[in-house]
C-alpha cells in the first residue's frame, strides 16, 4: 500500500448522530454561531436537531443564516464579526456546499479581525481558527471531509477557493436524513457533482492505493442513484438518499487526497456567467475528460467503466441527459476573456489525463455554445 493522507477531522455518522453525540459539542466550550443558508438548515430538520443538541448542553448561540450559493467572502468576514462580537468558541455550519464551506472560512476571519479579501486568500497557512463542526444537507460536494472552502471573490465575481490545514472541521456529523428534503433539481446536481469527484479524483495522479478504495465505494453507490434519476424523474426513497450521500462522502474522501481534473475548475465559468449550479457546470466537461482518460489512461478507464457496470454511450448518455448545458451564448471575446486567468495553467490541469492548457478551455467552452 502507498499513500500519504491527511484528514483530521472527527466524522460520525449514523441516525440521529446530532442529538447522541451532544457532548462533542459541549467540549468545543459554552458560545457558538450557527452559519447556515436561507432555508435547507429549516427544511432539512438539521436546525431543530442542532438547536437541541446544545439545550442539551447548555451551550449559548446565534444564528447567522445570510450565506449564499457560492458565498462571498464579504458574508464570511461580516460572520466573522459577528462570531467575535458574540464571544463564540466554535463554529456550527448547517446546509450544503456553500454553507459548510463558507463556515470554514467564518471560523478563520472570526480569529483574524485583520483579514480582508486579500488578506483572506493570501493567509499563512495554517492560520488561527475557531473549531468547526459541520451537518451537510445535500449529497454533494463532500465539504464535511475536505479541507477546502470555495469562496466567491467579490472584487471580480471569479470563484477561488481557501485550503489546507485550517479548513477541516474539528467534527463532521453525517445523518442522511437531512438530505430527504432536497428537491429533484438540487438532488440531481449535488449527486452530478459528487459523481464528478469521484472520476476526476479516479484518474489523478495521486489517486494511490487507499483513494482507490473510496473511489470503488463511492462510484457505485453515486452512479446507481444518477440511473434511478434519470430514469424514473422522481425523488429517491430514504434508502437511495442514504447512498447517494455516502457516495458523496466517499468521493470527498477521494477529493481530499487526489483534487480534481479540469471540469471543477472550468466549470467555475459557467457558474459565474450562466448561473449554472456547481455539479452540472462539473458533468458538462466530463465526455471530453473522458474522451481525453480513454486516450491517455486506458488501464484506469477501462477499470472505470467495470466498476460502474456500464458501457460509454450509456454512461454519457445518462450524464448528458441530467446534466442538459448546451446552447449557451457566449462571444469569442468573453471566452478569450474568461480563459485568460489560466494563462499560467492550473494545477487542477495538471491532474487532467494528457494535460489540459487554456487553448484546451476555451475549446470546451467553445462545445457548449449555442450554434
Ligand atoms: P448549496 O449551494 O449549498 O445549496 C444549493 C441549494 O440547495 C440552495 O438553494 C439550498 O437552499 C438548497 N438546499 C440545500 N440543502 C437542502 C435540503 N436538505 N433541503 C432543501 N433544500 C436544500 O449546494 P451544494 O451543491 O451542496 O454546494 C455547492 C458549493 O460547494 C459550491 O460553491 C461549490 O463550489 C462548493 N464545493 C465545495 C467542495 C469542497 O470540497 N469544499 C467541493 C465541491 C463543491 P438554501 O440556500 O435556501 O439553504
Ligand atoms: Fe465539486
Amino acid at each position: 500500500m502507498d499513500f500519504n493522507i491527511y484528514m483530521p477531522a472527527r466524522i460520525i455518522s449514523g441516525e440521529n448522530c446530532v442529538i447522541k453525540n451532544s457532548a462533542e459539542l459541549r467540549k468545543l466550550g459554552g458560545k457558538c454561531l450557527i452559519v447556515t443558508s436561507k432555508t435547507s438548515a429549516k427544511k432539512s430538520g438539521a436546525l431543530d436537531d442542532v438547536v437541541s443538541a446544545l439545550n442539551n448542553e447548555n451551550i449559548e448561540y446565534t444564528v447567522f443564516d445570510e450565506i449564499t450559493e457560492n458565498p462571498l467572502v464579504s458574508t464570511v468576514i461580516k460572520a466573522g464579526e459577528k462570531a467575535r462580537e458574540f464571544g463564540a468558541d466554535f463554529i456550527i455550519g448547517i446546509g450544503g456546499g456553500s454553507p459548510l464551506d463558507a463556515s470554514k472560512a467564518v471560523a478563520i476571519c472570526a480569529e483574524n479581525p485583520d483579514y480582508d479579501i486579500k488578506g483572506l486568500y493570501s493567509r499563512p497557512v495554517p492560520s488561527k481558527a475557531l473549531p468547526v463542526i459541520l451537518v451537510g444537507t445535500t449529497s454533494g460536494t463532500g465539504s464535511e471531509v475536505t479541507g477546502v472552502s470555495v469562496l466567491t471573490n467579490d472584487e471580480d465575481g471569479m470563484k477561488k477557493s481557501i485550503s489546507g490545514a485550517d479548513c477541516y472541521s474539528a467534527v463532521s456529523f453525517l445523518d442522511p436524513k437531512y438530505t430527504c428534503s432536497m428537491n429533484y433539481d438540487v438532488t440531481v446536481s449535488t449527486a452530478l457533482d459528487a459523481f464528478a469527484h469521484a472520476v476526476e479524483g479516479w484518474f489523478s495522479p495521486l489517486c494511490s492505493d487507499l483513494p482507490t478504495q473510496y473511489a470503488k465505494m463511492a462510484l457505485p453507490l453515486i452512479y446507481n442513484g444518477l440511473k434511478y434519476l434519470e430514469e424514473t424523474k422522481q425523488l429517491p426513497d430514504e434508502k437511495l438518499r442514504a447512498d447517494l450521500y455516502y457516495g458523496s462522502i466517499y468521493a470527498g474522501l477521494e477529493l481530499n487526497v487526489c483534487g480534481a481534473a479540469f471540469p471543477h475548475t472550468v466549470g467555475y465559468v459557467l457558474t459565474e456567467n450562466f448561473g449554472i449550479p456547481h455539479g452540472k457546470a462539473c458533468t458538462a466537461f466530463m465526455p471530453y475528460l473522458l474522451k481525453k482518460a480513454k486516450q491517455y489512461k486506458n488501464a484506469r478507464y477501462c477499470e472505470l467503466l467495470e466498476i460502474l457496470g456500464d458501457s460509454e454511450d450509456n454512461i454519457i448518455g445518462i450524464i448528458n441527459r441530467l446534466t442538459d448545458v448546451k446552447n449557451l451564448t457566449m462571444t469569442e471575446e468573453q471566452i478569450k476573456e474568461w480563459c485568460s486567468r489560466w494563462v499560467n495553467g492550473n494545477k487542477n490541469f495538471d491532474k487532467t489525463p494528457g494535460g489540459f492548457t487554456m487553448a484546451e478551455a476555451e475549446k470546451v467552452l467553445r462545445m457548449l455554445s449555442a450554434e
